[in-house]
């Protein structure tokens, strides 16, 4: 970095813009393997914290993959600059007090552990969707592990890329075994348990 780039202080700092919405800032960092469930989860608890009244944003892999990181392959390298910079844009949202859900395959232990590092502790829930390749594959909701068993797409993970399972993340779900809505529940009661978000009744 330019050693004449100088970081400059906001007036209005970051716990103020999180106490005008009522809540404080987190990231959700939903990791697994493609077809293990992360986006329907993340927009589920989505849709259920904005119609409690709190304020979000989603970031999703492949919406990302069509602007900020269009650039990036699925290289080891690539993957690896593709998680710092949606780590970099997770936490400029949690700056402006939201509450973030981030949902990307994320393969790599240290990637995550670079984005954990960016936030306070306890603002980072890593949540481990914990479904088997095999439940993923018979999935396959996108149609790619049939491409990439016939190799028509490399570097795919699980398949001939590497996944490392998290060891200690905030939450687990078993999505074979977990219907949506038991894992939208686990989420808002950690998320309550924590007084990340507050009881509306
Ligand atoms: P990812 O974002 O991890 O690639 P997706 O959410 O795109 O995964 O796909 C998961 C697929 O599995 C969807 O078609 C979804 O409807 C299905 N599915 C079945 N049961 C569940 C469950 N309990 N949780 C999440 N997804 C499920």
């Amino acid at each position: 970095m330019a050693d004449d780039i100088v970081w400059h202080d906001h007036k209005v700092v970051r716990s103020q813009r999180a106490e005008n919405k009522n809540q404080k800032p987190c990231l959700l960092w939903f990791t697994g393997l493609s077809g293990s469930g992360k986006s329907t989860i993340a927009n589920a608890l989505d849709v259920a914290l904005h119609s409690r009244g709190y304020h979000t944003f989603l970031l999703d892999g492949d919406n990302v993959r069509h602007g900020l990181c269009s650039d990036l392959g699925f290289s080891d390298e690539d993957r690896v600059e593709n998680i710092r910079r949606i780590g970099e844009v997770s936490k400029l949202f949690a700056d402006a007090g939201l509450i973030v859900l981030s949902a990307f395959i994320s393969p790599f232990n240290s990637d995550r552990r670079l984005v954990r590092k960016l936030f306070p502790a306890g603002e980072f829930i890593e949540v481990f969707m914990d479904a088997s390749l095999e439940t993923c594959e018979s999935r396959d909701p996108k149609g790619l592990y049939q491409k990439a068993r016939s190799g028509e797409i490399k570097q795919f993970t699980g398949i001939d890329s590497p996944y490392e399972v998290p060891a200690h993340p905030e939450l687990r779900l078993d999505t074979s075994r977990m219907s949506v809505d038991d894992c939208v529940d686990a989420l808002v009661a950690y998320l309550l348990e924590r007084e990340m978000i507050a009881r509306k009744d």
